[in-house]
């Protein structure tokens, strides 16, 4: 083991199950903070991996460093990222069962450097042969198009996914890396149209602007200048010095052709990003009654040149809606600001489509075609939880997404751990945690949580508002411990909130949402006649985002929370058929600079995790167990009691195997299905023993 014992007050313990003081809060963060003065950025906890943000590029991530970590016993080496790869891999090809990777933190903390590195991992490290180098070319190189597409900077990250995503990788019998799928979540839309202050639109306009080819501009009609898109300068900070949107664009370029992209895709995908720009700046103006006409239709021109739609039709689009009265259709005129509206929203459901096709595109080129047997390790990499200055309906989903996953660890380690050790007879003493699940309720439980009101608010058109939205919420939820209200601030909080505003107590902290826009992103309207008008697009990925059968059904489609909601159920019944890996990251300081840790801002953070707790747990208890059967199984060479076949119960054979390797009473316990053993060493020294 690293020194383990030995060098510890230089480099601190590697594992926080060692840790010998008592386990307070205060010997934790020193550990860490010891651990990343050396550039340590990685520690465990069991088979937990923390991992600290160092925001500067350490020289661990080199072929040869993987090549130390392959195939080696988890806690004989210094943690690291691909030491929990290497093992989750391991596991998976000895037991020939599913896993998955759990990565999470706030945003910024290191979850999509950290998924990264574990991709690449298994694309260099596992076994290979030349077809499959194409297909574990194309999931690496998936990394850069998606980020392009899905990430973007924001006041917390410079590169921030605004978008989940959940990548099962799969192996074959013999453990090569055959495939991929990926399943993306809830990309924030309202990003194209908008953005904060300090914050900037997805990267790949400003990567086709800046880094686009002088012909290929010219034939999309765009000037090489970020300033000339009311999308882009919405801000003003076009230019980030971490971001190199010229060199980003090349590598963008030469992905889309390694994932299989014809040259009439890349044509039909760079005409939407350009007609996404364009259309920002269509302007209208008002005519003598108020409607909203264009004045100048150069803009409009190219967005229908770009989608091969007809000009005219996309003018009406914008500026009328067809309403169906009983026999005939009647064409009612927008004002200005809601033609302006209409726009956006053309905008933003050109760009989610398009994302949803490109992730489908790229399952395409990762799919494999045998139909052999194959174990998957999956990665979540999704957006951390956000605090900002306004927090709206984006924040409250992707807050809602982090309770969920903190739920999910807690029903997997916590306390099916303590139901573990219940069900196996072994003795438990109870370990205290706070269980979000209150607040899970709160947002999502039928009829009753957030997300229904919400729901029921958006089918009374015309006659709800975000604020009667508001006034429902505190009717229902007044006396709920984790909501707070204006009205109610004083009372629960001492903080004063505006109207307008509501505060949910979530396990991370505290967050105040302002109300306004709910009910629209909620309801993410489209007209009706404009989809129409897209379907008919001669851009052959427009056509196929838009002909799906959603027009021709009367029926409502199901609004952004409630699909985000059951994606998420859906997400959780993936996770749980699976093994749990878990990678928690940690943000060091809220000013990205290199060797800074914000002692605060640790503490924050190792507590929301439930660090402490999780750390209790594997310390009160066992860290390894395995089935009787599979402990058998792989440890039976060792003892000619057991080898090459023992014909009893495997318990007993268990039994007699460990007897003869010398356990000490202490050191396992047996419970009614596996073996419960207390400490990693003695594991290693089990495993040290084939060599002998
Ligand atoms: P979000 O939830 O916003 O997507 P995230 O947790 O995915 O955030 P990353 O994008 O992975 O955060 O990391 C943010 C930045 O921190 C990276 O762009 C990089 O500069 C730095 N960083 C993260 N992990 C590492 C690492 N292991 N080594 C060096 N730098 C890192
Ligand atoms: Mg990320």
């Amino acid at each position: 083991m690293e020194g383990a014992l030995t060098a510890r007050d230089r480099v601190g313990i590697q594992d926080f199950v060692l840790l010998d003081t008592h386990t307070s809060e205060t010997a934790f963060l020193g550990n860490l903070k010891k651990r990343f003065s050396e550039d340590l950025i990685y520690t465990y906890i069991g088979t937990l991996l923390v991992s600290v943000n160092p925001y500067k590029e350490l020289d661990i991530y080199s072929k040869k460093q993987m090549d130390i970590y392959m195939g080696v016993n988890f806690f004989e080496l210094p943690p690291h990222i691909y030491a929990l790869a290497d093992n989750a891999y391991h596991t998976m090809m000895t037991e020939a069962n599913n896993h998955f990777i759990l990565i999470s933190g706030e945003s910024g903390a290191g979850k999509t450097e950290a998924s990264k590195k574990i991709l690449q991992y298994y694309a260099v490290s596992c076994p290979s042969t030349t077809l499959l180098d194409s297909v574990r070319d194309r999931m690496l190189v998936s990394n850069p198009v998606l980020e392009a597409f899905g990430n973007a900077k924001t006041l917390k990250n410079d590169n921030s996914s605004r978008f989940g995503k959940y990548m099962d990788i799969q192996f074959d019998i013999q453990g090569d890396a055959v495939g991929g799928h990926i399943l993306s979540y809830l990309l924030e839309k309202s990003r194209v149209v908008h953005q904060n202050h300090g914050e900037r639109n997805f990267h790949i306009f400003y990567q086709l602007v800046e880094g686009g080819e002088e012909d290929l501009l010219h034939q999309l009609g765009l000037e090489s200048n970020c300033q000339h898109y009311s999308y882009l300068v919405q801000d003003e900070c076009a230019n980030v010095t971490s971001i190199n949107d010229k060199n980003d664009w090349k590598t963008v370029r030469n992905a889309l052709s390694v994932i299989d992209f014809d040259e009439s895709d890349i044509q039909h995908l760079f005409g939407i990003i350009a007609s996404v720009l364009h259309l920002g700046n269509v302007q209208f103006e008002a005519d003598s009654k108020g409607y909203a006409t264009l004045n100048k239709n150069t803009e409009l021109r190219w967005v229908s040149t770009l989608l091969g739609i007809n000009v005219q039709l996309l003018q009406e689009g914008l500026t009328y809606r067809k309403i169906e009265a009983k026999t005939d259709e009647v064409l009612s005129p927008f004002t200005v600001d809601h033609a302006i509206y209409a726009r956006n929203a053309l905008a933003k459901a050109i760009y989610g489509r398009t994302f949803t096709w490109l992730v489908n595109k790229i399952n395409d080129s990762m799919e494999n075609k045998e139909p052999s047997r194959k174990t998957v390790i999956g990665l979540l990499d999704i957006y951390g939880f956000e605090v900002f200055y306004v927090n709206s309906f984006e924040q409250f989903c992707i807050n809602y997404c982090n309770e969920k996953l903190q739920q999910l660890f807690i029903q997997l380690t916590l306390k099916s751990e303590q139901e573990e050790y219940e069900a196996e007879g072994i003795g438990w003493e109870p370990v205290q945690f706070f269980n979000n699940k209150i607040i899970c309720d709160l947002v999502e439980e039928k009829h009753r949580g957030i997300i229904s009101v919400l729901d029921e608010e958006c089918l009374r058109p015309g006659e709800a508002t975000d604020f009667t939205f508001l006034e429902k919420l505190e009717e229902k939820m007044g006396s709920h411990p984790h909501f707070i209200t204006h009205k109610l601030s004083d009372k629960k909080t001492r903080k004063t909130l505006d109207r307008g505003n509501f505060r949910l107590l979530h396990y991370a902290g505290e967050v105040t949402y302002g109300v306004v826009g709910f009910i629209d992103k909620n309801n993410d309207m489209l007209y009706r006649n404009i989809k129409d008008v897209m379907r008919q697009s001669k851009n052959a990925i427009v056509r196929e985002c838009f002909a799906s059968t959603e027009s021709d059904s009367r029926r409502r489609p199901e609004t952004v929370a409630s699909q985000f909601k059951s994606s998420l159920l859906g997400l959780t019944d993936i996770l749980m058929s699976k093994e749990p890996w878990y990678v928690r990251c940690l943000k060091s300081n809220e000013s990205k600079q290199p060797g800074r840790f914000d002692d605060v801002l640790v503490r924050h953070q190792v507590k929301y995790l439930g660090l402490m707790e999780h750390l209790r747990v594997r310390r009160a208890g066992f860290a390894y167990r395995r089935r009787y059967e599979l402990f058998l199984q792989r440890y039976k060479p060792l003892c000619p009691a057991t080898w090459p076949h023992w014909r009893g119960v495997a318990a007993e054979g268990v039994e007699v195997l460990v007897q003869h390797l010398g356990y000490l009473p202490d050191e396992y316990k047996m419970g009614r299905t596996k073996i419960f053993i207390r400490h990693p060493r003695t594991l290693f020294a089990t495993e040290d023993a084939f060599e002998v």
